[in-house]
């Protein structure tokens, strides 16, 4: 470990150089260059996200530049081979409201609004891991998401962000949205249809609170099991005789 290096439970961060797209100013970021993997007990949301310990480790997931303040996945970015005291340094800024300017890059370069909805939604996360009120967040979320599910083009898995979008909607306090969402939910999602069941009583009950997954439902949805053929056939059958 040395300056550059920052170890927060088995996570690592790394600050490196990197070049903008837009200004080619080459600055310094810090980059999340060890993720723990997953197990069944990792904290996961009913949002589906994975509970990150300290904001700055979300935040590493961006890089914004100091000089023109284009912000955007760290992943599109081109390191540079510049040592990192010796580029520009990066910006003070909360950790949450990096995602902010991404959002606001999102709507300059007219990125879909599924990236810029999936850019609040970091928001959101990164805000509740840093203990900050989400509420804002969690509108414009809901905003870049609502637009996202609208854009009939786009055929990724709607289902699977209807139920995203129900959360978004439950814990804004939109229970009857939240109900609208959850009903559009179907097997295409690949989400065990008792916990959208489970979430869309939550909001029927007008519980506005994340909620935290059980170890069952993380299995099932982060290690889904290939499916057997064993248990499709049943048991071997009986000595068939080989004629000879
Ligand atoms: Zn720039």
């Amino acid at each position: 470990m040395n300056e550059l290096t920052v170890e927060i439970e088995d996570f690592i961060l790394r600050t490196l150089s990197v070049q903008c797209p837009e200004c080619e100013v080459v600055f310094a970021t810090q980059a999340l260059t060890r993720t723990p993997a997953m197990t069944r007990d990792t904290a996961v949301e009913a949002d589906l996200h994975r509970v990150l310990p300290h904001p700055s480790l979300r935040a590493a997931l961006i890089a914004m530049c100091p000089a023109c303040l284009y912000t955007w996945w760290f992943s599109s970015f081109v390191e540079d081979a510049l040592f990192p005291l010796l580029a520009v340094a990066p910006v003070e800024i909360n950790n949450a409201k990096k995602f902010a300017h991404a959002v606001l890059t999102g709507r300059k370069i007219n990125a879909h609004p599924l990236d810029r909805a999936l850019l609040a939604l970091n928001g959101v996360w990164c805000a509740r891991e840093a203990g900050e009120a989400a509420d804002k967040w969690l509108e414009l979320a809901g905003q870049e998401l609502e637009a996202a599910l609208s854009d009939e083009s786009w055929t990724g898995n709607r289902s699977r962000y209807h139920y995203i979008m129900g959360e978004v909607c439950r814990m804004v306090g939109d229970f009857h949205g939240a109900v609208r969402h959850y009903n559009q939910v179907d097997r295409r999602s690949d989400l065990p249809k008792s916990l959208v069941e489970h979430q869309r009583q939550e909001a029927i009950n007008g519980n506005a609170s994340p909620v935290t997954l059980p170890p069952d439902y993380v299995d099932a949805i982060f290690f889904p099991k290939a499916i057997n053929l064993d248990d499709i056939l049943g048991p071997e059958p009986t000595q068939m005789a080989t004629s000879s």
